[in-house]
């Protein structure tokens, strides 16, 4: 089953904030600042793209994952240095608060996935599957216009994370509910850039606007082990590079299997120390 198409009535002015937008061919208007919007097949883009960059890089990438995109999903959950918590916290929203609910979802950052028909792809990069591109701190929608945000290992990557909040909370409904994941205790990964850490204190803090209905403390040995590949990989690469990308492959493919103690680990009260993250679920008030 494919998407429906997006409702343009969602939409609001990303230079004046009118929300007097009109629908014309293959763009969508400003009634009241005449900023045009490109819109065609489902996606509608609110920012100057860079086509080249993106195609240049990801192309192979946006290939080889369009076709293999469940067995590579399976792949990374198992290999990568984190238990997916987050994975199962997603399949368990999507198919208990989601699906079939007639609600307006999206996966705010989704890079190149796609959870689900009944879920929206937003993203700063136009990826295939991506139906909004814009700026995450100045997101296209109207206050009030979403039942449903995931945003997942997205806020690490904004250099101004507060006023992303920010914006999530004002396009949310009141009662509307967010799924966010933040890194706590993870090694510095720059795609393209890498800014923040939050602790579970932190998280209380910058959520603090919302009804914070829970936060997940994502596994504390996956926390540890992506740090000791990361250091194992760099003191035996003697600061040669291509060492170090072989060694950091190495550790990974050699040591995955502890972060599976987090099957039991994440429920120890003092994971929250060192956890890879926190995941915390929280709705509008
Ligand atoms: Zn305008």
């Amino acid at each position: 089953m494919a998407k429906k198409p997006l409702d343009p009535s969602i939409f609001r002015c990303t230079h004046c904030e009118s929300i007097s937008l009109t629908l014309r061919k293959n763009m969508l208007e400003c009634n009241q600042c005449h900023a045009n919007f490109p819109s065609y097949q489902n996606k509608f883009t609110f920012i100057e793209v860079d086509e080249t960059i993106v195609t240049d890089g990801l192309d192979k990438i946006k290939y080889f994952v369009k076709k293999y995109r469940k067995i590579y999903n399976l792949i990374v959950d198992i290999i990568s240095p984190v238990y997916p918590q987050v994975s199962m916290h997603l399949r368990r929203i999507l198919k208990k608060e989601i699906e079939g609910k007639n609600l307006l979802a999206i996966n705010l950052g989704s890079g190149y996935t796609n959870l689900s028909d009944d879920v929206y792809n937003v993203d700063l990069l136009p990826y295939d599957s991506v139906n909004v591109i814009c700026d995450i701190e100045n997101l296209p929608f109207k206050d009030n216009s979403i039942d449903y945000i995931l945003n997942v290992a997205v806020l690490e990557h904004v250099p101004n994370a507060p006023a992303a909040i920010a914006e999530i909370y004002r396009v949310l409904k009141p009662g509307g509910k967010l799924y966010c994941f933040i890194p706590f205790m993870q090694a510095f990964h720059a795609s393209p850039y890498d800014f923040n850490r939050y602790t579970y204190e932190g998280m209380k803090i910058q959520f603090q606007e919302f009804d914070i209905k829970k936060i997940h403390s994502i596994g504390p040995t996956s926390g540890m082990l992506w740090i000791l590949q990361e250091w194992l990989a760099m003191v035996l690469s003697f600061g040669i590079k291509p060492l170090h990308t072989i060694l950091h492959i190495f550790f990974m493919l050699t040591t995955f299997p502890i972060k599976f103690l987090d099957v039991l680990l994440q429920y120890h009260p003092f994971a929250k120390n060192i956890a890879s993250g926190f995941s915390v679920e929280c709705v509008k008030k």
